[in-house]
């Protein structure tokens, strides 16, 4: 067993691993989106999404760009593959629409404290177009203003001039994503995603003089080619470039889902084994480069927000992933863009045709939803818990819940023993604590609580490491 930077509270063993690893959701929502039911009408959806919402609470406001100039092999995401710039205009307006009409539903000068746009590429669109959505998001919400809000977007480098940086910058972005991935030729060729490392670096320079507040990148190992040696190197050079947040995530392949991972061949892709490797010395990099370990991929710098609110009990999660805004209603906007808004998720149509008829028609275009149940809302307080803080205090928790924990857990609690034996948690009358190993193996962990998960199909998951 070897023990990772000590203040991170992590270790690495190898078997514990291969025992725990199995299929499993990555928990940014509970109930996942597979319990989203389709046959709920999407007036009764917003009708009683609008009687949760409490009058105080603010928003947090997502709008998906579905466009990519390139397939990228590894994709798993939902995007339209094109060349035709002139798509992005039709498709704006579809999503202006439903903006307005969401304003109208929740807006009501709510404080919006966080908006982010993700995809596909948002950086698809011209410098114009994502000004004018910006504008067109302050003139129909409430932003606070960038001092006190989290604007972010997801850049791909390949589509970002120093100028397109510059005016993200002007018009309020004050967060970035960079698509990185990994900055071997061999392996950027095999994944069709060849990108420059110079003009990375140049990028990153920029943002920090143009006083982005953070930037995090991303990383994906499990890719073909790669070796420990190849990827600790790829870790090298993105340390030296010193970004705030980085998410490193596992290539999960699965071709028969995802048809573009048909052009990965398998004999490129690492070994289990070496995938293994390749996360362990992922981990050792960063934790002695001084990032924290926060869970799940991702890995901040130790004055990051997400460090500290871990550290201060406050983090949580949401579709994003680990954010410091769960308090924030989230209002999604765009093709398969999924809200949460009091104890109801719902989500967009995902194909993009539909999307923009349902939008000329009725204005939105909610095509599926849950409405959570209380034992819902307990798995998904518990699950978070476990997520963000590897640690439930179950007394606490019982009285916020007000429950008798011993007895409404009784079978979860009796699941959890071989895992404890095996060294994956301690657990007492009084707390669930994941050991220093247990932490890599936490969705493991959540399973165990997750109603549904016997009744779905777990080959539908990617492996947990
Ligand atoms: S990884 Fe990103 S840029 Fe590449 S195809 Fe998928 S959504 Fe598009």
């Amino acid at each position: 067993m070897k023990q990772l930077a000590s203040s991170n509270s992590i270790s690495w063993d190898t078997q514990l691993i291969k025992r725990h690893d199995l299929a499993g959701p990555r928990y940014t929502s509970y109930p996942t989106a597979l319990q989203f039911d389709s046959s709920l009408s999407s007036i009764n959806l917003l009708q009683q999404a609008k009687s949760t919402l409490q009058i105080n609470q603010p928003l947090s406001l997502y709008f998906h760009i579905p466009f990519c100039a390139h397939v990228c092999y590894y994709c798993a995401c939902n995007k339209v593959i094109t060349a035709q710039r002139q798509r992005a205009q039709p498709y704006l307006d579809s999503l202006y629409q439903e903006m307005q009409y969401m304003a109208g539903h929740y807006s009501a000068g709510r404080e919006v404290r966080q908006l982010h746009i993700g995809g596909g590429t948002p950086t698809f669109l011209s410098d114009s177009q994502i000004a004018q959505l910006m504008e067109k998001a302050r003139q129909l919400f409430n932003l606070v203003d960038d001092q006190h809000g989290d604007f972010s977007i997801e850049i791909d480098p390949r589509e970002c001039s120093a100028d397109s940086l510059r005016n993200l910058r002007a018009i309020g972005f004050n967060r970035i994503s960079i698509g990185i991935q990994d900055l071997h030729p061999q392996v950027q060729q095999a994944v069709n995603r060849v990108q420059d490392t110079g003009q990375i670096v140049q990028l990153i320079k920029q943002a920090k003089a143009e006083g982005f507040k953070s930037i995090n990148v991303d990383l994906i190992y499990g890719l073909p080619h790669q070796s420990v040696e190849s990827f600790s190197d790829t870790l090298a050079q993105v340390i030296e470039m010193s970004v705030d947040r980085l998410s490193v995530f596992n290539y999960a392949h699965m071709p028969d889902r995802f048809r573009p991972q048909r052009h990965i061949r398998d004999q490129d892709l690492p070994s289990p084994a070496q995938k293994l490797a390749i996360q362990q010395q992922s981990i050792i990099q960063l934790t002695e480069a001084g990032y924290v370990y926060i869970g799940m991929d991702h890995f901040a710098k130790p004055d990051d927000e997400l460090s500290l609110a871990q550290a201060s009990g406050q983090l949580q999660r949401n579709f994003q992933g680990y954010t410091t805004h769960a308090d924030c209603d989230l209002v999604a906007m765009g093709v398969s863009a999924i809200s949460k808004i009091g104890d109801l998720y719902y989500q967009n149509a995902h194909d993009l045709s539909i999307y923009t008829d349902l939008i000329e028609k009725q204005q939105q275009a909610i095509c599926r939803g849950v409405t959570l149940t209380r034992d819902d809302k307990i798995r998904r307080d518990l699950i978070k818990e476990l997520i963000c803080h590897c640690y439930l205090d179950i007394d606490k928790f019982a009285a916020q819940q007000q429950l008798d924990f011993s007895q409404y857990f009784a079978s979860e609690l009796a699941q959890l023993e071989p895992l404890a034996k095996d060294g994956l948690l301690a657990v007492d009358h009084h707390s669930i604590q994941l050991t220093a190993s247990g932490r890599l193996l936490v969705r493991r962990v959540c399973m165990i609580f997750d109603r549904y998960l016997p009744r779905q199909e777990q080959q539908k998951f990617s492996r947990i490491i």
